[in-house]
């Protein structure tokens, strides 16, 4: 017996020895260099200028400064090889309590800057934690419950609590963490065309548990009125607005500086009445308005929470969210993903105000706890499909996110495509994006840029087996062949 237990304990020892081993293999550590070395090598400089269209963004381009070991030549030959393939390299801020460590980040930045002015290329930040930080005053900001005491909402990110939305005290803290970086870059003389914000979880949100812990919080009660507290949809409206007005904050004081800067944030772009994707830490509260498709359940948003940020870029998250493999029936596998996909991005292309550029976010497949352990990714060949329709639904740029083991699954047919794109730019930039709807059953799918009386069409087939029919658009009451032969080509045509 005792013998027994002994083994067993070696057993148990050496699995967490072997699972701990296998958790540190799987994070893959990459410096800035050897990414941009990857980079360099798997892309070319792009054939057909980019002019005016705006570059590429990816996440692994994000420096605080630091890059080719401070050697000023090197720094100028990477950052051209780099612009000639249209990819910038991107300002990473970090708040950071400590003057002196911050100040040290400020300072290459700023060098990296000054570099970026002089050879002419533009100057973009991801603005990191320096939104974060507004319930970091437990007393001033947390929920209050009718004893006086005070409680988060930890229902949202592992121990990331968030307090109560309409507790306003640490709004200027956060506000003075951004001011520190814009300020920096004006009395350095670097000018700033862009700022990139990933704020999600750091603010207020309407789902998971967060309707329950409003309802035992007096101050949001009395926030709420008798209407917030049972109606959702006026919950979500006093939620979205808050959660907007904070990240106005953002913009006020970037603008400050740089009137001219853009503004954006991950997942926050102009949409129409439902939201066709999730988080990774939302859940969905039952009885919550939705529509559903197939297993798929379409939350129904607060649309006017894009104007209300001042933002002046939208981005819709193209992502290829484990879970949505599950919610559909689709016997071509690439369907499930695709058609989701694209919803998302020609939902807030359907309804963008004029002159609001979008630039999504993008990943083939993020794998969470909730993915089925069937799924089956999107194939390339159909990621890259997807990535064609959605220039022709009219994208301004991409930013590509994923981890550092999936550099060159994402980088690779994004890149490609984003240069191969850039052939038809006058379309790209000028042209009307005719077709934003995406069938609910497998077959032909079909997206258009029309300028003047020529259409830039792609068609892309879907189905087993792959549907061979003509399919049709219509304009100005013309009726225009697209056959199954132009299926994954990018065809120019005479509107006759
Ligand atoms: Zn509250």
């Amino acid at each position: 017996m005792k013998k027994t237990i002994v083994c067993t304990l070696v057993v148990v020892i050496l699995c967490t020895a072997g699972a701990t081993a296998q958790q540190k293999k799987k994070r893959l550590r990459l410096t800035l260099d050897q990414k941009i070395d990857m980079i360099l090598k798997n892309t070319k400089p792009l054939k057909f200028p980019r002019g005016d269209r705006l570059p590429l963004f990816f996440w692994h381009l994000h420096t605080r400064g630091n890059m080719c070991g401070g050697d000023e030549a090197k720094i100028e030959e990477t950052l051209k090889a780099l612009d000639a393939r249209g990819l910038p390299v991107i300002h990473a801020w970090w708040h950071n309590p400590k003057a002196e460590r911050q100040q040290a980040v400020m300072d290459q930045c700023m060098k990296l800057g000054k570099i970026q002015k002089r050879l002419g290329l533009p100057v973009y930040a991801f603005a990191g934690n320096t939104g974060v930080g507004f319930y970091r005053d437990k007393d001033a900001t947390w929920h209050v419950d009718k004893d006086g005491n005070r409680f988060p909402d930890d229902t949202h990110v592992e121990k990331r609590p968030i307090g109560c939305p309409f507790a306003k005290d640490g709004w200027p803290a956060v506000a003075d963490q951004v001011r520190a970086w814009v300020k920096c870059y004006r009395e350095s003389a670097v000018p700033l065309d862009g700022v990139w914000f990933d704020w999600e979880w750091a603010g207020p949100s309407e789902w998971n548990g967060a309707w329950e812990k409003c309802r035992k919080c007096v101050r949001c009660q009395k926030e709420l009125g008798k209407d917030g507290l049972k109606d959702f949809t006026v919950f979500q409206k006093k939620i979205r607005e808050v959660r907007s007005a904070m990240q106005k904050t953002f913009v006020d004081v970037i603008h400050e500086y740089f009137p001219k800067a853009t503004v954006a944030n991950y997942g926050c772009y102009p949409m129409g009445d439902y939201r066709y994707w999730y988080d990774y830490y939302e859940k969905y509260v039952e009885g919550a308005p939705a529509k559903r498709v197939q297993r798929a359940v379409y939350r129904k948003w607060y649309k006017d929470e894009f104007g209300l940020t001042g933002y002046s870029i939208g981005m819709p998250v193209v992502y290829g969210w484990g879970p949505t493999y599950g919610w559909f029936d689709y016997a071509d596998t690439d369907y499930r993903w695709f058609q989701n996909m694209l919803s998302v991005f020609s939902n807030s292309a359907a309804n963008r105000p004029k002159g609001v550029p979008l630039v999504n976010w993008i990943n083939r497949f993020v794998k969470l706890d909730t993915t089925p352990t069937d799924a089956v990714p999107i194939s390339e060949e159909k990621y890259r499909e997807l990535l064609w329709h959605i220039w022709l639904r009219g994208a301004d740029s991409m930013y590509i996110w994923c981890r550092n083991e999936d550099i060159l699954r994402e980088l690779v047919p994004v890149h490609s495509t984003y240069a191969a794109a850039l052939q038809y730019k006058e379309f790209l930039a000028k042209g009307t994006p005719l077709i934003f709807d995406v069938p609910e059953t497998e077959g032909p799918v079909l997206s258009a840029l029309r300028l003047g009386d020529r259409l830039l069409v792609r068609r892309t087939d879907f189905g087993k087996p792959p549907s061979k029919d003509d399919a049709f658009i219509e304009v100005n009451g013309k009726k225009i062949t697209i056959p199954a032969s132009m299926s994954g080509k990018t065809v120019v045509m005479e509107i006759k």
